[in-house]
């Protein structure tokens, strides 16, 4: 079977001189997980690798360079899931450690919980060995004190909420980074990992963490969202994508129609999928969301950015 991985990073808005770097990242992640899987790696470590190799990258929003809360501290979300067997890992409101998946993956395989949040996920990260990091940089932080003077200045929007600011400051989301893939043996699994919404309320969980909503994967498929996460969390848009595959329809008919059913909600996300035959979708109603795709039906890395349709 020929292996397939795509990967994202984020929906949201790009200034365009980042989004061509973010595109290298992406097309980096893809090759690295690409030659997992060419020797005949699982999907499961394929996605880790990608994801990993994202949050080291200060571009991205996840891990080093995560956005922060409202008090500037990085409070970081993320999961895996494995399709063979729906093992899932996750972290949520984590800080102080560099790569949140790697210690999403240990609560999957050395604990018999989903999902540890805050001081216990960080307490458990230390307990396996994961030692302290600040993944917060001097970039992150700059960019923190601009939108909260941009938000003192000009007001938080109509709905003084986190999707009015969404909605006036579409750049607040931006950067997450996910994967998914299929191995040379038929298995599935996908990663999810962000530092959430800039000027998040601490405590805030977002879609990531949340199998079936930021992250799922089934014998069938294979999916990892990004965007406004309450809106994900409560459409659970990557199982229903899962679940449009299992059903029939295509990975790219399964995307589509999991952002559509966003749209009545206020949108704003994006998800990538993948099937068991290694077929891809790509959706998002967001300006852009930077992705990299290797496998059938492509010859190589793709690395592009579509804008919203
Ligand atoms: N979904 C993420 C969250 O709400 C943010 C993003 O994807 O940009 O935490």
């Amino acid at each position: 079977m020929e292996p397939s991985i795509i990967v994202h990073g984020g929906a949201g808005r790009w200034d365009p001189e980042e989004a061509e770097s973010a595109l290298e990242g992406l097309g980096a992640a893809a090759e690295t997980a690409r030659a997992i899987l060419s020797r005949g790696g699982s999907a499961l470590d394929a996605v880790v690798a990608a994801v990993v190799l994202l949050e080291d990258d200060v571009l991205f929003n996840a891990g080093t360079g995560s956005a922060l809360n409202l008090a500037g501290e990085a409070e970081m979300d993320a999961s895996v899931m494995d399709g063979r067997t729906l093992a899932a890992g996750a972290v949520g409101a984590i800080k102080g450690v560099r790569n949140p998946v790697l210690v999403a993956r240990r609560v999957m395989e050395s604990t018999d919980h989903v999902m540890l949040a805050g001081e216990g996920a960080g307490r458990f990260a230390r307990a396996m060995g994961f030692p302290p990091y600040d993944p917060v940089t001097p970039r992150r932080r700059v960019d923190h004190l601009e939108k909260l003077e941009a938000l003192a200045r000009e007001g938080p929007g109509e709905q003084g909420t986190l999707r009015g600011l969404l909605e006036k400051y579409p750049g607040l989301a931006c950067g997450t980074v996910g994967a998914v893939a299929l191995d040379q043996h038929g298995a599935l699994a996908a990663a999810t990992s962000t530092g959430g919404i800039t000027l998040k309320l601490p405590g805030r969980v977002g879609d990531t963490p949340i199998p079936g909503a930021g992250t799922y994967a089934t014998s069938a498929a294979a999916a990892s969202a990004t965007g406004h996460g309450e809106t994900i969390l409560r459409l659970l848009a990557s199982r229903h994508a899962c679940d449009r595959v299992a059903g029939g329809a295509t990975a790219q008919q399964a995307s589509d129609e999991a952002i559509a059913a966003l749209a009545p909600h206020g949108g704003h996300a994006g998800i990538i999928v993948v099937d068991a035959a290694g077929r891809i979708g790509v959706a998002h109603d967001t300006d852009f969301m930077p992705h990299a795709h290797c496998g059938v039906g492509g010859a190589g890395i793709t690395a592009r950015t579509r804008t919203a349709r």
